[in-house]
């Protein structure tokens, strides 16, 4: 391409196109994308958290006529768009190899939630992060995949800390004209309104659709006129409300997810559930085939055929529960629809179907009527094995048909731009890309790169890269992690107009081994743990020859209690104990704040209640980075670990009482610190280069990073699950 300007049709066309780039969330994990929105407006990229769509709006046409009649500008948005172009139009991809018949008839995944991007904030934790992170790999590889949720206008709640340390909540309207969203709209050009049956109404709800790469997800939403305020507002919080609100919630998830699919004219070929939530499409679908003449038997039957069912915890409230008096209010209308009692419904979702003592579990319905199941990591689908062997008591707990696929991250989008520009330096250096001369050619290559064990391995390998590039890699990764704290602090701390001042310039120290703990703040993450050898702890931190410090960050749920006093007990820390300055609680964790520390920290600590953490995803997130695991041996971690890629709290096992587990995992992980972690970061060789903590991020990353990313999961799932019947 030359440089002279562009024309005016040029112009108008590339406006165009970038509108639709912005309204599809491929540019997320797209560095040249994102760069274009980021430089059309730096401070609006700031102040409008990363949101390219509101950046469109806030630009004039003018200017972008303008910006885009800059040769060297207009020339960089023309390649970014062609690297879009030639994404979604490519046709050599995995899944048209190897799953060609998902592309006519694709997977129809349903999720009570779906993490994608910071100005979508409609997930709570990791299972919707998984979602999304599924989702993007999906459509990398090209399977055929539309995902079904909820739009949540209000969200997930944003958190602050007031001046009890304790953790409020406060929601935002989100607005769909600012988001990458449109509605969906029928042939009139009005929106699409479907139907479903709750308590004695019918609820109306529409549908907005969110373009994720070659994914497509719609998202359905009650907030209609039509409908009364109560059933409007069933669609206005992440799990908001009581577990009325939960069980109307999950009635428009999945039955009318189905009847979305319908009116749309999808017919997928398989029904994924991620997790219980979703699990009333089995009934719709039953619904469906006995309206047609099935008898229910063969209704069951056929339904069973086209699902499969991903359990994601082994904590009980994990598993939603309704008793008969609530389904029953709940579901009266449809019932009639189904043409069966509330006994035989109850029945559907009973370990024993006669056992009036049992309540209505969604987990067990979801197992019922699914072809297949998985847990989302070994030691997961074995305890899913011993939880649900009741189910199936005539077999032997490892013939429980729960399998198991570990969870994985969506590669692409959770590195972090330095770390993306440092590969691709990397790559092109060393002639990898040789065979691609066109640019949009090689962007996809390293999408492809990144997942292939051959470039992983490469970290092993002095000549592709050396100690010191990795250890100023990680320099520059803690120093931005620290900057992006104290920026954060700073306006916690302006807001509490705190007496005591904090020169945050000065808080925290980018020479110093920097310990990240961020996710939920379930109670059985145990968040606090290591504080529970307090003395000890502050023994490690007043070594100035060799600090050690702590970044936190994380929200409670808003009805537990017991998580938000963990939060406020490490906030009452930073700021009264001997730790203050070596520890800090950043506000409201989000898929931005993630991505900071799990790039920027040395070490993520990972120290849940053994086995209740079913995979865990954050630490998977901190390898490309170069960012050690110090873990439990739960979850992905414990097949993850080799001895040589990160650090073991504790062994292969777990006492039974749960006193004993604190006390002996508070031991041990203190132990792991000061015999393991903080002599290794601490061994420097005559040039200060720590060598072998570096030799233990080139294990960590050839041996994790291409195996616990979704690439190589919704492989999986395709293979095993998707293909299979
Ligand atoms: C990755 C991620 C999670 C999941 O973290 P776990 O360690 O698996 O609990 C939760 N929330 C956010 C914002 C994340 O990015």
């Amino acid at each position: 391409m030359s440089l002279a300007p562009l024309s005016h049709t040029e112009i108008d066309e590339t406006i165009a196109a970038l509108d639709r780039m912005a309204h599809n969330l491929w540019w997320t994990w797209n560095q040249g994308a994102q760069e274009i929105f980021q430089e059309l407006s730096p401070r609006g990229w700031q102040n409008l958290y990363h949101n390219a769509v509101a950046i469109l709006h806030e630009v004039s046409r003018d200017e972008l006529h303008a910006r885009l009649l800059d040769p060297d500008f207009g020339r960089r948005v023309r390649l970014v768009l062609q690297d879009f172009d030639c994404y979604m139009n490519d046709k050599e991809t995995w899944g048209r190899k190897h799953a060609p018949a998902l592309i006519k008839n694709p997977v129809a995944y349903f999720s009570a939630e779906f993490g994608f991007h910071e100005t979508l904030p409609i997930a709570a934790g990791g299972l919707g992060i998984l979602a999304g992170d599924h989702t993007k790999s999906a459509s990398d590889l090209d399977i055929g995949f539309i995902g079904i949720s909820l739009f949540y206008r209000e969200g997930y709640f944003q958190q602050q800390i007031n001046q009890d340390n304790w953790q409020m909540e406060y929601y935002t309207l989100l607005n769909p004209q600012n988001l990458p969203m449109e509605p969906v709209l029928d042939k009139s050009g009005q929106p699409l309104v479907g139907v479903v049956q709750i308590d004695m109404s019918d609820v109306s709800f529409q549908a907005w659709r969110v373009n994720v790469g070659r994914s497509i997800i719609y998202l359905l939403d009650t907030n209609r006129p039509e409908n009364s305020q109560h059933h409007r507002d069933l669609t206005r919080r992440v799990y908001g409300g009581d577990n009325t609100m939960r069980i109307m919630q999950e009635i428009v998830l999945g039955i009318g997810g189905v009847r979305l699919l319908r009116a749309l004219g999808i017919k997928p070929s398989v029904y994924h559930m991620n997790e219980g939530h979703a699990a009333f499409l089995t009934l719709e679908l039953m619904r469906e085939k006995m309206a047609e003449g099935m008898s229910l038997e063969q209704a069951q039957a056929t339904t069973k055929q086209q699902c499969i069912f991903t359990t994601h915890t082994p904590v009980e409230a994990g598993h939603d529960r309704f008793n008969k008096e609530l389904m029953h209010y709940a579901m009266p209308k449809f019932l009639a629809q189904l043409n069966m009692s509330i006994d035989d419904l109850m029945g559907m979702g009973r370990v024993d179907p006669r056992n009036e003592q049992e309540t209505f579990c969604m987990t067990v319905l979801g197992l019922k009527f699914s072809r297949a199941a998985n847990g989302v990591s070994e030691l997961h689908g074995e305890v899913s094995r011993e939880m649900w062997h009741c189910m199936w008591p005539d077999r032997k707990v490892n013939d429980v048909p729960i399998g198991s696929i570990t969870n994985g991250i969506h590669l692409m989008g959770w590195m972090k731009g330095p770390v993306r520009k440092f590969w691709q330096r990397k790559l092109s250096g060393a002639g990898a890309l040789s065979a691609n001369p066109t640019r949009a050619k090689a962007a996809i290559s390293l999408e492809v790169e990144v997942n292939s064990e051959d470039f992983w391995k490469k970290m092993d390998d002095n000549n592709f890269i050396s100690d010191e590039e990795i250890w100023a890699l990680r320099y520059k990764l803690r120093r931005e992690l620290i900057e992006f704290a104290r920026r954060r602090l700073l306006i916690q701390g302006q807001r509490l107009s705190q007496s005591d001042f904090i020169a945050f310039d000065q808080l925290l120290n980018p020479d110093a081994l920097t310990i990240g703990f961020a996710r939920r703040f379930a109670t059985y993450k145990r968040a606090p743990l290591i504080f529970d050898q307090f003395e000890n702890v502050v023994k490690l931190i007043q070594d100035t020859k060799r600090p050690v410090q702590f970044i936190f960050a994380g929200k409670a749920h808003p009805r537990d209690d017991e998580g938000k006093r963990y939060i406020q007990r490490i906030i009452h820390l930073s700021k009264y104990s001997e730790l203050k300055g070596n520890l800090v609680f950043l506000e409201n964790y989000d898929v931005h704040v993630a991505r900071q520390m799990v790039s920027g920290c040395d070490i993520w600590l990972n120290n849940p209640r053994r086995p209740l953490e079913a995979s865990g995803t954050s630490g998977q997130k901190a390898g490309c980075h170069g960012c050690l695991n110090l873990s439990i041996l739960d979850g992905w971690w414990r097949e993850g670990y080799d001895g040589t890629n990160g650090f073991a709290i504790g062994d292969d096992s777990h006492p039974m009482s749960v006193e004993e587990q604190d006390s002996r995992d508070s031991a041990n992980l203190y132990k792991t610190l000061t015999e393991q972690v903080i002599p290794r970061f601490y061994e420097r060789d005559a040039q200060g280069i720590p060598r072998a903590w570096i030799k233990m991020i080139r294990r960590a990353m050839t041996t994790l990073v291409p195996k616990y990313n979704t690439w190589r999961m919704v492989q999986d799932y395709t293979r095993k699950y998707y293909l299979t019947k």
